[in-house]
């Protein structure tokens, strides 16, 4: 048998060895999905001999993408690994190669939070708004609403209205939602910026308007295989869709039981109803499970058992006997972080390694305790969450930089013109604006035709220029983690931190051209400094995971797909986990499944733990019913819970429940419906949250959407 089907099971050496039409691997959590995934892209390529090149394998971490690429290329000894990517990487891919159909450059930027936050602040101060109109991270989710939901045709007026149209919208606008909308889009257009909204959006565009294009790609993917079918929403689905149509073979994995992204758009019915979208579907389930103890699957099995709306399945075990799945009460957020420090100091005396070591919390701001203690006990560990790894300041500068070389584009030139210090502040920047502005260049251009001004004289501008010229011309010959050691160095910047002794920055920087290296290595010859910067915005904090023998904290979304031998599931407490928006039955069946994902990373053993305490509104925080959901005999209990604590936490999660109930009278309508309110008048929905237990609704006499709750006197259209 060949080397890529040993050490599979029969169902996965099914799913591998069927290559041609529409095969679905519905299956458990640990059950080898991801692994099949990867072996039958070796299949493809090393035994029926097809061009990696032809063959699109969308992953949904990078770091899944980054070790299917090492194991092609060790496989073919070649380069080149093909389209293994998330599906937003995939779309600049695309977009590199064709978004000129949109007239639109190909060294279009992509935009991420802290460039959309630049370009906020631009229009805040054009506009006079304040934070106290709408905070930026508010803004961004407003931005992405309208963009998914409520403008979702937004695009075509970036793509066919002129700077000066787009301008004019934005000046026009009155209302703060419209002036930051307009605004933003205008900025975008004006850098030729494109957020992660936008990539699908203009690659379904340019396959709609240019036929060619479409075929090219479609012919081009002769295999297509996607990972974590479970999780994804309409656009991808759609891009899937269309990609896949002309050869017909598309092979997904998925787990019902791990949907996690619903709140984003995700929707399982893609999934489910797989079978009944495309012809001849050939269905394989794998329910044996090789990640964990037989301890730790019975108390996962058992807390997804309480989801109703489910199909019943088991994970099987493989592995042997281990230990019992440990739950803790705490008296405090720092008793609790003490009990888990001395608990993985214990695991390290009997021979685990710090970096075996997971702990995994529903919200970022749990981790605030835990870094405290584990600083006073000299813990080392590694954060994977809250702010961005790749927002952080200096590494923010420092890609910066890198993207004046390329693009000289002006949100790269605002950001570290003047960082270090080179004298060109307020005067002199508003100075090159107007320049600029009257002339239509660039803040750089404008800066290289006005250098001998008077005005620059006493400054470093001059040297400003010939650092980025002098990188212009010889980026492209040297790999981009020597050309990041020469610009660190020779722009000042590493030099500024030294001065300012911020070792935490340096530190991250540090870690930053690590993960430059580590990203050259892996992708051999087609790594350009172009690629990499069209790349690095869609980078997730998993994917500077360093070799540094540190415990991980992350948060439960971000550990998706990711196994740990050593998994603390910390913050289980009412109002935290399950999340105090959980309002309706639904949302609390994502939330039990979100605890599952959480449960089922765990290779060795497991360990639940809450404390005591009070929410920001006062209201007391119990133990999480996702506790109490595990057959009590399946859990080792390091101390018996107080009676009355007990009482009443029964009592809260039963009023809840019922209160629950209530709200999900069921949403009677779906997305596309046309529906009258017995005020307003008829309408569409566009869209549901089930969160907030709310249509999201499009009225005829209404100009924007509004939201609407369950209470609302709503009927459907007649006739239709
Ligand atoms: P998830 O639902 O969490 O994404 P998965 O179904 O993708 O899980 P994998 O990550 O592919 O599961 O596999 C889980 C673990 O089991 C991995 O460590 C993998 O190497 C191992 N494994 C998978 N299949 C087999 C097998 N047939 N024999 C032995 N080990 C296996
Ligand atoms: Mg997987």
């Amino acid at each position: 048998m060949s080397d890529i089907l040993t050490g599979l099971n029969e169902q996965q050496r099914q799913a591998v060895s069927a290559t041609e039409g529409f095969i679905r691997v519905i299956a458990g959590a640990g059950s080898g999905k991801t692994r099949a995934l990867s072996h039958r892209f070796a299949y493809l390529v090393n035994e029926i001999g097809i061009m990696p090149s032809n063959v699109l394998c969308v992953t949904f971490t990078n770091k899944s993408a980054h070790e299917m690429k090492h194991r092609i290329r060790r496989l073919t000894g070649d380069n080149d690994t093909g389209y293994i990517s998330t599906f937003h990487s995939f779309c600049v891919t695309v977009l590199q190669e064709d978004i000129n159909v949109v007239q639109y450059p190909k060294s279009f930027l992509v935009l991420d939070n802290s460039d959309i936050d630049d370009m906020l602040k631009i229009i805040y101060e054009e506009r006079g708004l304040t934070l106290r109109h709408m905070t930026f991270s508010r803004a961004r989710d407003m931005i992405e609403i309208r963009k998914l939901f409520k403008d979702p045709e937004y695009y075509k007026f970036m793509i066919s209205l002129s700077f000066e149209e787009l301008h004019q919208k934005y000046l026009n606008a009155i209302e703060a939602d419209d002036i930051i909308f307009w605004g933003y889009l205008y900025q975008e257009k004006k850098c030729f910026g494109l957020d992660y909204n936008d990539l699908i959006k203009y690659v379904l565009h340019i396959f709609s308007v240019d036929d060619a294009i479409r075929v090219k790609w479609q012919q081009r993917l002769e295999y297509i295989m996607i990972d974590e079918y479970q999780d994804i929403d309409d656009l991808q689905y759609r891009l899937m869709k269309v990609l896949c149509d002309y050869h017909k073979n598309l092979f997904i994995v998925g787990d019902p039981d791990q949907t996690i992204y619903t709140w984003r758009g995700a929707n399982v019915k893609y999934l489910l109803d797989f079978d009944k979208e495309f012809p001849h579907v050939r269905t394989v389930m794998m329910m044996e499970n090789y990640r964990s103890t037989p301890q730790i699957l019975a108390a996962a099995n058992s807390l997804i058992g309480n989801n109703k709306n489910r199909i019943k399945k088991n994970l099987l075990p493989t592995l042997p006997h281990g230990v019992p799945v440990v739950y803790h009460h705490a008296k405090t957020a720092e008793a609790e972080a003490k009990w888990i420090a001395f608990q993985i100091k214990e695991l390290v005396d009997q021979g685990a390694k710090l970096s075996d070591v997971t702990i995994l919390y529903r919200a970022h701001f749990i981790s605030r305790t835990l870094e405290g203690v584990f600083l006073k006990e000299e813990l080392p560990y590694t954060i994977y969450s809250g702010v961005q790894f790749f927002g952080r300041m200096e590494i923010k500068d420092t890609l910066s930089y890198l993207r004046l070389i390329v693009y000289k584009d002006d949100l790269s030139f605002l950001r570290v013109a003047n960082v270090p210090k080179r004298n060109i502040g307020e005067r002199r920047m508003k100075f090159l604006k107007d320049y600029a502005a009257q002339n239509q260049c660039s803040l750089y251009h404008a800066l290289e035709k006005t250098i001998d001004n008077e005005i620059f004289k006493n400054t470093k501008a001059k040297r400003l220029l010939d650092l980025i010229e002098g990188f212009s011309r010889t980026y492209q010959d040297v790999p981009i983690s020597e050309l990041l050691n020469s610009l660190l160095e020779q722009s000042g910047y590493e030099a500024m931190l030294r001065t300012e002794g911020s070792q935490e920055r340096l530190d991250n920087l540090a870690e930053f051209k690590q993960s430059v290296y580590e990203y050259e290595t892996a992708s051999g010859e087609e790594c350009t400094l172009e690629n990499y910067l069209s790349h690095v915005a869609l980078l997730t904090n998993t994917d500077t995971a360093s070799g540094r023998n540190a415990v991980k904290l992350m948060t439960v979304h971000t550990a998706k797909g990711l196994e740990f031998p050593y998994v603390f599931l910390c913050g289980l407490e009412e109002g935290v986990f399950p999340s105090k928006k959980t309002a309706t039955l639904e949302a609390m069946e994502e939330e039990r499944r979100l605890a599952f994902v959480a449960f089922t990373r765990a290779e060795k053993a497991l360990y639940l733990t809450d404390a005591e305490g009070r929410n920001l509104d006062g209201s007391y925080r119990y133990p999480s019913r996702f506790i109490f959901n595990v057959d009590k005999d399946l859990l080792a209990y390091t101390e018996e819970l107080d009676q009355s604590l007990l009482n009443d936490s029964n009592w809260h999660i039963g009023s809840s429940e019922k209160l629950m109930e209530g709200m999900s009278s069921q949403f009677a309508f779906n997305p596309g419906d046309r529906i009258v309110h017995s005020i307003i008048g008829a309408g569409e929905v566009i869209g549901i949250d089930r969160d907030k237990a709310a249509y999201l609704i499009k009225f005829d006499n209404l100009r924007t959407a509004r939201s609407i709750s369950l209470r609302a006197k709503i009927e459907a259209e007649n006739g239709r």
